[in-house]
């Protein structure tokens, strides 16, 4: 398989010395952080790999942030799918990717199709807020990875079980102050993406039962139309002929 590169607009000059370091972060909680800076390929998959493999003896909730990556190639990416699958398959760990949009890490997944295979957030906070969400309930956690092994496929369900989630939160329906994780209920059966929105904003956009939540860009415009668009999320209508269940 050829590399795959794609480099940052405005990349290093010639003057700067290329950095790349992969910063590893020990947080409380058995959280990690691990940071890649500079440029990534082959010369540092292996400290990569080595430093995943070293927190995965002992932690459980890994958040790798691309967004200072300015440059990553096929055997970053590769050690990156195989942290994703050891988590995968062990109930107790998560992964989750820091990938910003137009970062020149997004430019890679985009070329390779990889957001769905990673559990792909905007910013450290907000995965970490996710990954603790769902470690306080297991429903959650288990309706995640339920979705990551691409078992159950439909907007309805997500939507259902966001609902589900909202009344099991000791949170007023109303209340406007904290975000909330909640999981997109876009139709890409493989979206695994987190939506962190307060609870009035949710109950809000649920107003009529055509009407989702999603990620920004998660639409799927044969189906429905956007009622609404911000930064953090979007609401969708289905058209009514797409709510028809086959008979
Ligand atoms: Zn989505």
């Amino acid at each position: 398989m050829p590399f795959l590169i794609v480099r940052a607009t405005g990349g290093l000059g010639v003057l700067n010395a290329p950095r790349r370091e992969t910063i590893v972060t020990d947080l409380p909680g058995d959280r990690w952080l691990v940071t890649l800076e500079g440029e990534h390929d082959l010369t540092t998959a292996e400290d990569l790999r080595e430093k995943l493999r070293a927190i995965f003896r002992t932690g459980t909730t890994v958040v790798i942030d691309l967004s200072p990556t300015m440059f990553l190639d096929s055997s970053t990416l590769a050690v990156l799918m195989r942290a994703e699958e050891v988590a995968r398959e062990n109930d107790c760990e998560h992964v989750g990717l820091v990938v910003p949009k137009d970062s020149a890490a997004d430019r890679l997944f985009a070329l390779v199709r990889a957001h769905r295979m990673f559990t792909i957030f905007q910013a450290v906070e907000e995965a970490f807020a996710f990954f603790e969400s769902a470690s306080n309930d297991p429903g959650m956690a288990r309706r995640w990875q339920a979705r990551k092994q691409r078992i159950v496929k439909n907007e309805q369900a997500f939507r259902d079980y966001n609902d589900r989630r909202l009344q099991h939160e000791a949170v007023d329906a109303d209340d406007d102050r904290e975000p909330i994780p909640f999981v997109c209920e876009c139709g890409d059966p493989d979206c695994i993406q987190a939506l962190l929105i307060t609870a009035a904003e949710f109950t809000e956009a649920h107003s009529a039962p055509n009407r989702f939540i999603v990620k920004p860009g998660h639409v799927y415009h044969d189906v429905e139309r956007v009622v609404a668009d911000n930064d953090t999320f979007a609401i969708v209508e289905k058209h009514p002929a797409a709510l028809k269940q086959p008979q």
